[in-house]
C-alpha cells in the first residue's frame, strides 16, 4: 500500500493532522512500519511536536502486546487464544455480579479513547454489565472546568469558539497551562498578542511558555502554587473597584453581579499580594490591560483547576472574563485547553459516572427514556449515578467496593493520585483486565491483559479542545493478533446475554451515537461519516438540520433564560506550609518529551534517550539550603510516600516550590506523593499543591550508580 491517508495525531487534544503512509506491512509478529508527515489543518498549520513525529515508531515497537495474555499461576503471563481468554473473563465478570453485586464490577476508561468507543463503553458497563461503577481519567483533567463551564454557561465545551480566533487578539491570559511544552503548534496562535505586548501568563514556573512573554511581548506573573482562586479574586475586585466592567453586558447577558462584588469586597489588591506573592501594581496592570477592550482572551488550564478548589477557581475565571464582557462576542472570549485527545468527547458520551451520551444527566428522567429508546431497553434498566473515578478507585478491596475492574486506555498506577494506595487497591481486587497495546504499569498487574489496535489502525472520531469532531482514519492493518475494543464490547456482550447492540462498525456506532445525543447539549444527530469526510469543519452542537456551532454563547447561554450566572465563590486563607521550615510545595506537570503516564512516548527511543527520567526541579538557594547539587540525587518524601530521583536545580521556579513531571513508574512516580482529596463539585483530584520535604541522599544511600 503506498496511498497516504489523512488522520490525526493519537496524542493530545490539539489533534494536530498527519499523513500517514504505510511502509511496510503488519506481519504475525510486527504492526506495520509508518511514514508520517505534518499536514495543513487550522490548529496545527502543518506543524507536529516532537511526541506527533515520533508516534508512529510504537505502531512497530517490539514491546507491542500481540495476543491474549493471561496470568499464570506462578506470576508470569502466557498468551492464551481470544475465544478462551474472553471465555474466562465472561465467566469472572458474570460471577463476581452473581456473588456480590453489579455494582462490584468497574469499569475505567481513557480520554484518549474515540468517541465510538467511549460511547460503547458507557453503553456496555450499564447494559452489559449493569453497574453504574464507571467513570473515567478524565476526571483527573478536565472535570473542574467542565463543571464551572456548566453551572456558568449551561454548556462545557473547551473552546466555545476555534483556535484561530485567537490569532487577532492583543491580550491573551494563560492561567495554569504550559502549551509551548504540551501542545507547541499551538503557540503559532498566540503570535499576535505577543506583538501587541499582551501575552500574560500566570504560572508558578517560568515555564517555556511564560519565557514567551520576554522582549515585551507581555508578562509573567508568578504566584504562590495554590494561590490563583485569590488572585482571580483579586482582579475581580480590581476591575469592579476601577470601573472597568462592561456594565451594558452585565445587565443584558448575566445574572448575579451584585452577589458577586459583594464577595470579593475583602480581596483588596494589598491582601491578595500578601497571598499570591504577586505584586499591587502588577495586579492593577494585569487587570487594565484585560479590559483594553482590544480583543482578550481568558484561558485557563490544569495548573488552575487540578485543585480541591479547582471548580472555584474556574469558576472565578469565567467570573472575570463575564464582567469583562469578554465571552460570546467577536474577537474575545474564555476557554478552556483540553489536554487528552479525546479529553472533550470522552466526557460527553457516557464515560462519566453521572453523564449519558450527549452530555446528558443520567439522573434525569426524560434523557433515560430518550437514551433507553435508543438502545431498546427500558429506562429502568439503567443503572444510576455512580463514583467519580478517584472514589471508584479508592472503593477497590474496601467492603462493597469494587471487585472486579475493567480498564480501557488508563494507566491508573501511574496516573492517578495516592498512586500507592491504587496500587494496593488493585492487588486487592479479585479480577483485573486491562486493554492495552503495551504492558503498562497497570496491565502489568492484570489477570488479563487484552492487546487492542493503536490509532492509525482504526477508524472513528476524535472532539478536539475547540468541540470540532474529526474523523481518526485507518492507514494500515493492524497486527493479526489484535483486535479492536468494539470487537471485545461485542463479544463479551454476547457472551453476557447482553440486550442491545454492540455494533463492530465504527461508522455504525457514531450513527447510534448520533442518535443517542439529539437534542442533549452536546448534539451530534447531524453529523455522520460522510459529512465528515467530506471535509466539513463541524463543531458541537451540530443538531440535524443544522450547519453546526463554532463560536458559542453568540445570542444566548445555555441556561433556560439565556443568561450566563455568575457564581461567587470563596477562598479560603492559605495557611503558607511553605514557610514552615523545611516543606516545600509539590507541583505535578508535563514535559515536552512525554505524554500522560507516559506508557506510551517512554518506549518511542528517541523520546526516552531526550528525557529518560524524573527530575526534581527546585531553586538554587533552595538546593543550596538543602545541599542539593545539581544531578544528585534526592528523596521527596511525605506522609503518602517517597520519591528517588535526581534533582534539576534552575531557576525557572519560586524558592518554595519544587516540580517533578508525572510520566514515570515506580520510585520516580510523583503521584505516590499527591493527595486524593477532590474537589467536592468535579471529583477532581489535587494534584498541584501538594507538601513535602527533599532530603540530599548520601552516594551510599543512593548505592552503586549514586
Ligand atoms: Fe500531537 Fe499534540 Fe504534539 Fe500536535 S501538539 S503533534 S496533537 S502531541
Amino acid at each position: 500500500m503506498t496511498e497516504t491517508t489523512a488522520t490525526h495525531c493519537p496524542y493530545c487534544a490539539l489533534q494536530c493532522a498527519m499523513a500517514l503512509t504505510q511502509t511496510e506491512a503488519a506481519t504475525p509478529g510486527r504492526g506495520a512500519r509508518v511514514a508520517l508527515a505534518g499536514r495543513a489543518f487550522p490548529t496545527n498549520r502543518g506543524g507536529l511536536c516532537k511526541k506527533g513525529w515520533t508516534a508512529a515508531e510504537l505502531i512497530n515497537s517490539p514491546d507491542r502486546i500481540l495476543e491474549p495474555m493471561l496470568r499464570q499461576p506462578d506470576g508470569s503471563f502466557a498468551p492464551a487464544a481470544w475465544d478462551m481468554a474472553l471465555n474466562l473473563i465472561a465467566e469472572r465478570l458474570a460471577g463476581g455480579r452473581a456473588e456480590h453485586g453489579a455494582d462490584s464490577v468497574g469499569v475505567f476508561g481513557g480520554g484518549g479513547l474515540t468517541n465510538e468507543k467511549a460511547y460503547q463503553l458507557g453503553k456496555f458497563a450499564r447494559l452489559a454489565l449493569g453497574t453504574s461503577r464507571i467513570d473515567y481519567n478524565g476526571r483527573f483533567c478536565m472535570s473542574s472546568a467542565a463543571a464551572a463551564g456548566n453551572r456558568a454557561f449551561g454548556l462545557d465545551r473547551g473552546l466555545p469558539f476555534p483556535v484561530e480566533d485567537l490569532d487577532a487578539a492583543a491580550t491573551i491570559l494563560i492561567l495554569g497551562s504550559n502549551p509551548a511544552q504540551t501542545m507547541p503548534p499551538f503557540i503559532g496562535h498566540l503570535d499576535g498578542a505577543r506583538a501587541a505586548g499582551g501575552l500574560i501568563v500566570v504560572d508558578p514556573r517560568r515555564t517555556a511558555t511564560a519565557r514567551l512573554t520576554e522582549n515585551g511581548a507581555g508578562s509573567h506573573v508568578q504566584p504562590t502554587p495554590g494561590s490563583d482562586l485569590v488572585l482571580l479574586l483579586g482582579l475581580i475586585n480590581i476591575v469592579i473597584a476601577e470601573k472597568l466592567v462592561d456594565q451594558d453586558y452585565i445587565d443584558s447577558r448575566t445574572i448575579g453581579f451584585d452577589e458577586l462584588r459583594r464577595s470579593v469586597g475583602q480581596w483588596w489588591p494589598e491582601r491578595v499580594q500578601a497571598q499570591t506573592g504577586v505584586p499591587t501594581q502588577q495586579l492593577r496592570d494585569l487587570a487594565r490591560r484585560l479590559a483594553s477592550g482590544r480583543g482578550t482572551y481568558i484561558l485557563t488550564g490544569r495548573g488552575v483547576e487540578q485543585h480541591a478548589d479547582g471548580t472555584d477557581t474556574a469558576t472565578a475565571a469565567i467570573n472575570l472574563s463575564l464582567i469583562l464582557g469578554l465571552v460570546g462576542t467577536d474577537h474575545s472570549g474564555y476557554g478552556t485547553l483540553t489536554g487528552q485527545g479525546n479529553g472533550q468527547g470522552g466526557r460527553e458520551h457516557g464515560q462519566k459516572c453521572d453523564q449519558l451520551p450527549g452530555y446528558r444527566k443520567i439522573t434525569d428522567p426524560a434523557a433515560r427514556a430518550h437514551v433507553a429508546g435508543v438502545w431498546e431497553v427500558h429506562p429502568d434498566s439503567i443503572p444510576g449515578a455512580g463514583l467519580p473515578a478517584v472514589e471508584l478507585l479508592a472503593s477497590m478491596g474496601e467492603s462493597g467496593g469494587i471487585r472486579t475492574l475493567l480498564v480501557h486506555g488508563a494507566n491508573v498506577v501511574v496516573s492517578a493520585p495516592n498512586a500507592d494506595r491504587v496500587r494496593a487497591g488493585l492487588a486487592a481486587l479479585d479480577f483485573l483486565v486491562v486493554c492495552d497495546f503495551f504492558f503498562s504499569e497497570t496491565a502489568a498487574l492484570a489477570d488479563v491483559v487484552l492487546p487492542v489496535t493503536q490509532w492509525a489502525e482504526e477508524d472513528g472520531t476524535m472532539t478536539s479542545l475547540e468541540g470540532r469532531v474529526i474523523r481518526r482514519r485507518t492507514a494500515v492493518a493492524a497486527p493479526a493478533g489484535v483486535r479492536s475494543e468494539l470487537w471485545i464490547f461485542q463479544e463479551l456482550a454476547r457472551r453476557l446475554d447482553a440486550p442491545s447492540r454492540y455494533s463492530t462498525d465504527p461508522a455504525e456506532v457514531f450513527d447510534e451515537l448520533a442518535r443517542a445525543s439529539a437534542g442533549g447539549p452536546a448534539d451530534y444527530s447531524g453529523l455522520s461519516y460522510g459529512l465528515l469526510d467530506e471535509g466539513q469543519a463541524a463543531y458541537w452542537p451540530y443538531p440535524a438540520g443544522s450547519t453546526g456551532t463554532p463560536r458559542l454563547f453568540r445570542d444566548r447561554f445555555q441556561h433556560a433564560d439565556g443568561r450566563a450566572r455568575m457564581f461567587p465563590v470563596r477562598a479560603r486563607v492559605a495557611d503558607a506550609p511553605a514557610q514552615q521550615r523545611g516543606i516545600l510545595t509539590l507541583i505535578t506537570g508535563r514535559l515536552l518529551e512525554h505524554y500522560q503516564s507516559g506508557a506510551q512516548t517512554r518506549r518511542v527511543p528517541e523520546l526516552a534517550l531526550a528525557r529518560p527520567e524524573a527530575r526534581l526541579q527546585l531553586h538554587p538557594a533552595t538546593a543550596a539550603q538543602l545541599g542539593v547539587a545539581d544531578g544528585g540525587w534526592v528523596d521527596v518524601t511525605n506522609s503518602r510516600g517517597v520519591v528517588r530521583c535526581r534533582a534539576e536545580v534552575t531557576l525557572s521556579i519560586r524558592h518554595d516550590t519544587v516540580f517533578l513531571p508525572f510520566h514515570f513508574p515506580g520510585e520516580q512516580s510523583a503521584n505516590r506523593l499527591t493527595d486524593d482529596v477532590t474537589d467536592p463539585v468535579s471529583g477532581m483530584p489535587e494534584f498541584k499543591r501538594t507538601t513535602v520535604r527533599v532530603r540530599a541522599l548520601a552516594g551510599e544511600e543512593r548505592g552503586a550508580d549514586a
